[in-house]
């Protein structure tokens, strides 16, 4: 790949901004575009004919002309070892996490289970036109290392960190505050900012971590500044009033976490549905990110995101498929299954915003879009192509389109998955398997 120039031709779609604060100037799309790869890297984009005139002769060209080029997506919450748990019948949360998850996730104390898991799983991604995602491995550090081995090989840009879990789990997926603590650091020290991989630290939920561990936690994202912190947040009533028993000091759920100095612009909450005020002043003030994760909000009966009560109160937010309890890997459908909730809670997503949450939206929650998320000069070349007359059905629905983006967008998240993702590109090369 060294040394060889790629170019992409198609219709070239990027953001700039968010739309629903600067409006039709967030976005440029070129019909007739082309994007310049060099090294994993995106070194122009713009009208075709221009791109194609300075290209050399024996540049690679991939010619997706009538396609819609974009950045590709990022999935801001994912479980790996939940890929044989996805589509389990009939739970709610902490029963689920019980009779589901936790039986499966012990599956990975095997080494090659981790890493047949791992294979499985980046392929499905790139398969979805994900190129970068924030994934919870288990309690076992091959997870991880299985997981980032694997991104590695395949150049792609991952989050990830072991799942620290010291109480209410079964005792095979259960470590100390001390193991924790120090198996999370090794990792650390073994992957983050290796090539593109970033860890990020992973209790649970305050559900399965002692307060000792809590501790370790707070301790390891103040060594680790550079580090994440993902867990969750206000999934479920059943959930709250358990941490509200097992922690009888704290005002509120996420004050939890807060005691033990886990909020920040680094720290992703999933879910976030049964918000207090005070949560959502102490979200927006830590400059902490509330992760929306509709089509598992939807199938664990957990409830309703709302998103307008965090836009209003300038709470950063990310959308995520958080398979398994999440129903698919797809960002179109995740988007499709968010904008029924908001519908639902009498509020509206515009489809522009909603691929402009799957892209740049995602990579500035992250503080990665200055790397991913848009294509510009300077980016790395993390791609998706998309048809949206893949199936009978949208084409037949695209007979009465009347050549307005956002209508093309809406039909693509309403009525799109993989069947509507031609190529994906990791670092400049095509990656969709089958
Ligand atoms: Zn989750």
């Amino acid at each position: 790949m060294n040394g060889l120039v790629r170019i992409v031709r198609g219709r070239i779609l990027s953001f700039r901004d968010d739309p629903r604060l600067t409006g039709a100037s967030a976005h440029r799309l070129i019909e007739d575009g082309a994007v310049r790869i060099e090294n994993g890297e995106i070194v122009a984009a713009g009208d075709a004919r221009a791109i194609l005139t300075g290209a050399p002769p024996d540049a690679a060209i991939d010619d997706w002309s009538g396609k819609l080029v974009m950045p590709g997506f990022i999935d801001a919450h994912i479980h790996y070892p939940q890929t044989r748990v996805i589509g389990s019948y009939g739970a709610q949360l902490l029963d689920w996490l019980q009779k589901y998850t936790f039986v499966e996730e012990q599956k990975f104390a095997d080494v090659s289970h981790c890493e047949a898991v791992a294979r499985f799983f980046l392929d499905e991604l790139f398969r979805q036109g994900t190129t970068t995602a924030c994934v919870y491995c288990t309690v076992h550090p091959q997870s991880v290392d299985a997981f980032f081995a694997e991104s590695e090989r395949r150049g792609a840009r991952m989050i990830a960190g072991k799942v620290m879990m010291d109480c209410n789990a079964p005792i095979a997926l259960a470590d100390t505050p001390q193991r924790g603590y120090d198996e999370s650091k090794a990792l650390i020290a073994r992957w983050r900012g290796r090539g593109r991989l970033e860890y990020a630290i992973t209790p649970r939920f305050a559900v399965t971590s002692s307060e000792a561990q809590l501790e370790a936690a707070g301790a390891l994202a103040r060594e680790h500044r550079e580090a994440y912190v993902q867990t969750h947040l206000s999934e479920n009533f059943a959930e709250i009033a358990f941490v509200k028993r097992q922690f009888p000091w704290a005002k509120t759920y996420l004050d939890v976490y807060a005691r033990y100095g886990l909020l920040g612009p680094r720290s992703l909450f999933g879910h976030c549905i049964h918000l207090e005020e005070s949560e959502v002043v102490a979200l927006a003030r830590s400059n902490s990110i509330a992760v929306f994760c509709p089509t598992s909000n939807l199938f664990l009966g957990s409830g309703l995101f709302d998103k307008k009560r965090l836009d209003e109160a300038s709470v950063r937010v990310a959308l995520a498929t958080d398979v398994g309890g999440g129903t698919s890997y797809s960002m179109l459908q995740t988007a499709a299954e968010g904008y029924k909730v908001l519908q639902m809670n009498g509020q509206s997503w515009p489809s522009l915003q909603a691929f402009y949450q799957m892209t740049l939206g995602n990579a500035r929650a992250l503080g990665l879009q200055h790397r991913i998320g848009a294509i510009e000069p300077g980016r790395e070349a993390d791609l998706v192509v998309l048809d949206s007359r893949a199936t009978p059905a949208m084409a037949h629905r695209m007979e009465s389109h009347e050549g307005d983006l956002a209508e093309e967008l809406f039909v693509l998240m309403t009525m799109g998955d993989d069947r509507a993702v031609r190529q994906t590109y990791v670092a400049g090369r095509a990656v969709k398997a089958g």
